[in-house]
């Protein structure tokens, strides 16, 4: 068995810029345990810094900038929404790693208005390469492939003139961007067991599945029995866990393990995204409210809100028993908040 001093030199072999604030805090949500009839904590990686807003993001970019850095690229180039925390981010860590940052943004809510919002507006002000792709009603996968394509021929052009250009995939999915949350699992065990706990559950919000992989890799790592419970925050295949188990056994060869993750390692629980990405759900607007007013703690409409709502209803209907420790993982996007009023929903009434 590896203990937690050893995993962590494991991590320390691969290249990480160091640019966020960690360990981030955990701490007892008392108000809402004592409601629950559960030991609930939340892990606060909406405070990973390094600007205003925080989020899973730059746990995942410190390995992809490190790499970048380490290997001589001079240009990283990356994909998302144009509300995407992902590309906010790593417009973020490229300014403070002098990195030049090309985003490729798909806009699926047809932005109407002069000035731009929430991550878009902070693309802006952090000085980042703006394209943006409308989705004019096509599919997103559609829309995802031309800003793909888009990119291709950039980097094509720039290579020519010489320059060295990393891409990152959506949401910083790969095997080096997990390894920031193999980090991030070690981190929490370490932080629980200070405090003498030992979680029986994790719950958190999945999208790209980077942070699933790492926190199961993590798991697999330490031999670690907490059940990790995934909201997805849009429709997804359960045939997406065997990309999301390739990733993290990737990541844990990358650190040196030969230990292996399987898609029956996971659980997503799929019943909490609504209408789909981006679109508010009523149980999600009441968990963000109930949160707020029991605790003072923001989670956001996109992805935690989603995933605080499924942890509600799977306490609330018994799926996780009475007596439970249960982790919930703060990943952050607080400017979900004030992003446009049809991703925002009615989170003030
Ligand atoms: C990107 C993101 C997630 C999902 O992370 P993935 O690694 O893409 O699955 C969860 N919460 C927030 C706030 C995010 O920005």
């Amino acid at each position: 068995m590896i203990s937690i001093q050893e995993a962590k030199e494991m991590i320390q072999t691969v290249p990480r810029s160091r640019n966020g604030f960690f360990p981030t805090p955990i701490h007892k949500l008392k108000n809402i345990s004592n409601d629950l009839g559960v030991n609930l904590y939340i892990k606060r990686d909406d405070m990973t810094g390094v600007n205003l807003f925080g989020g899973n993001k730059v746990r995942k970019l410190e390995f992809l900038i490190g790499y970048a850095k380490e290997h001589g690229y001079d240009t990283v180039f990356t994909f998302g929404a144009t509300q995407s925390n992902h590309a906010m981010e790593t417009a973020t860590m490229c300014n403070i790693e002098g990195l030049k940052c090309v985003l490729y943004l798909v806009d699926l809510t047809e932005q109407k208005e002069d000035v731009p919002k929430a991550n878009l507006l902070l693309d802006m002000i952090l000085g980042a390469e703006i394209h943006i792709v409308p989705a004019n009603g096509r599919e997103e996968a559609e829309a995802d492939l031309e800003a793909e394509e888009l990119c291709k021929k950039q980097v094509e052009q720039l290579e020519k003139e010489g320059h060295k250009c990393f891409v990152i995939p959506e949401g910083g999915a790969n095997y080096i961007g997990s390894t920031g949350f193999i980090n991030g699992y070690v981190e929490m065990m370490w932080q629980m067991k200070e405090l003498n706990e030992k979680p029986d559950y994790i719950f958190h919000a999945t999208g790209t599945g980077g942070t699933l992989a790492g926190l199961a890799a993590g798991r697999a790592l330490l031999q670690s029995d907490a059940l990790i419970y995934s909201v997805t925050v849009s429709p997804k295949q359960l045939s997406h866990l065997e990309k999301v188990a390739k990733i993290a056994t990737e990541s844990l060869h990358y650190i040196g393990s030969d230990k292996i993750v399987l898609p029956s390692d996971m659980h997503y629980e799929m019943s909490y995204f609504g209408e789909g990405y981006e679109k508010p759900t009523k149980a999600a607007t009441e968990a963000i409210q109930y949160l707020a007013r029991k605790e003072g703690i923001i989670v956001d409409p996109v992805y935690t809100g989603k995933a605080f709502s499924g942890m509600l209803d799977c306490v609330r209907s018994g799926k996780v028993p009475k007596g439970s420790t249960v982790v919930f993982w703060h990943t952050g996007g607080a400017t979900g908040i004030f992003a446009e009023p049809e991703i925002v929903g009615s989170i003030w009434k």
